[in-house]
C-alpha cells in the first residue's frame, strides 16, 4: 500500500511515522509514504500558495492550481490515480469500518489543509472522500493524515506479528475490548479476575466476552444499539457488572 500525503509541511508526516510500528513497516517496505510539499507545484519564485478569501474573513486559504499540479504529478494514467481524500473537520468521522475499507485500497492519496483550508472547487474536482478525525478544528491536516495512515496500516498484511493483534481490538466487532492486566497477579488490593489465571481456554474466552460487553455498556452504552446480544449474555453482563 503506498500513502501520499500533499502537505506544506512532509517532515511532520515522516517524522511521526517513521518511529515505532509503522517505522518498521515502512523500513521492510509494507507500506511506502510519499509526502510531497504542495509548496514545490506554486507558480511563483517566492513559494506563496495561498491568497486572500473572496467575499471576506479572516485568514488564507491555500490555492486550487498548486494543490492540483501537486496531485495530477503522482500518477500518470487514470487508471494509476490515486484514491484520494481531503482530511477536513467537514468530513464524515473516521471510524474502523472506514479504516479496514481504505486498508483494501492500492494507494491511498491525502490532501492535508491547513491555515483557513484549501480552495473548494478543486478539493470537489479531485477528491473521492472528505474524512474529518473528530468533531473539533486542528490547525493543520498532517495529524490527522497520520493517524489514518497509522489505523491503516495496522490492517495491512505483515505491518502487525499476526491477524490475532488486531482482530480481538476495541471496535474490530463493534464492542470495545475486555480489560487486559499484565503481572502482578495482585496490585493495589485489585485482583486479576482468577478465570484469566486459570489457563481454561473455553473460560477465558467467555469471560473476555462478557467482560468486553460490561466494558461497552459501561464506556460507550452508545454502541450497544447496534449489537445482537442473546438474553444469556446479558443476564451474564448483568452479574458481571454487579460484581465489578
Ligand atoms: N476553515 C476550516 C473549517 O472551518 O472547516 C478549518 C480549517 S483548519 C484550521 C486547517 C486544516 O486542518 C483543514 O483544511 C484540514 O485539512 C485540517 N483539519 C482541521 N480539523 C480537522 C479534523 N477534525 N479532521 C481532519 N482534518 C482537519
Amino acid at each position: 500500500m503506498t500513502f501520499d500525503v500533499m502537505t506544506l509541511f512532509p517532515a511532520q508526516i515522516e517524522n511521526n511515522l517513521k518511529e515505532s510500528i509503522t517505522g518498521r513497516a515502512l523500513t521492510k517496505g509494507v507500506i511506502k509514504l510519499n509526502a510531497v510539499n504542495i509548496r514545490d507545484f506554486c507558480d511563483n519564485d517566492y513559494g506563496k500558495v495561498d491568497d486572500t478569501i473572496y467575499g471576506g474573513g479572516t485568514g488564507l486559504l491555500i490555492k486550487c492550481e498548486p494543490v492540483y499540479q501537486c496531485w495530477k504529478s503522482l500518477f500518470d494514467s487514470e487508471e494509476n490515480r490515486p484514491y484520494t481524500i481531503y482530511v477536513s473537520p467537514k468530513g464524515s468521522v473516521l471510524n474502523q469500518k472506514k479504516v479496514i475499507e481504505l486498508s483494501k485500497k492500492k494507494e491511498i492519496c491525502i490532501i492535508c489543509g491547513h491555515y483557513e483550508g484549501i480552495d473548494s472547487r478543486v478539493i470537489d474536482e479531485i477528491c473521492d472522500e472528505e474524512i474529518s478525525i473528530g468533531d473539533y478544528v486542528l490547525t493543520g491536516g498532517e495529524l490527522a493524515a497520520c493517524v489514518i495512515i497509522d489505523s491503516v496500516s495496522r490492517m495491512i498484511d505483515g505491518v502487525l506479528p499476526n491477524e490475532d493483534a488486531f482482530t480481538n481490538e476495541s471496535h474490530m466487532d463493534g464492542t470495545l475490548e475486555a480489560p487486559q492486566y499484565t503481572m502482578p497477579s495482585s496490585w493495589h488490593q485489585s485482583e486479576v479476575p482468577s478465570v484469566l489465571l486459570s489457563g481454561n481456554d473455553a473460560k477465558i474466552n467467555e469471560h473476555r466476552k462478557i467482560a468486553s460487553l460490561v466494558e461497552t455498556w459501561q464506556k460507550r452504552p452508545d454502541m450497544l444499539d447496534n449489537l445482537e446480544i442473546s438474553e444469556d449474555e446479558w443476564q451474564k453482563a448483568i452479574a458481571m457488572r454487579k460484581n465489578l
